[in-house]
């Protein structure tokens, strides 16, 4: 993402949002300057579905999610496809 993009949200959140624009620009400040360290997370769901698990790609460091992926059970269930 461009920088200037990013700092027009940042000011426009503050002015709009006062203090919790503040917050949201610190964590978007701190996703923006962080070296972001991938860890796939195992989702916990309430309603869990048979066939398989969703992950979640959550960094380390500052929490941002990069996105989510199903991963589907083998046929006998020991592990994934
Ligand atoms: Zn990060």
């Amino acid at each position: 993402m461009p920088m200037g993009n990013h700092l027009g949200k940042v000011i426009y959140a503050i002015l709009k949002f006062g203090e919790e624009g503040e917050i949201l620009m610190k964590k978007w400040l701190r996703e923006l300057f962080c070296k972001h360290e991938w860890e796939h997370k195992l989702r916990i769901e309430k309603f869990a579905v048979l066939s398989g698990d969703r992950f979640d790609v959550v960094c380390k460091k500052c929490g941002k999610v990069k996105g989510s992926y199903f991963r589907e059970y083998n046929e006998n269930g020991t592990g994934y496809i």
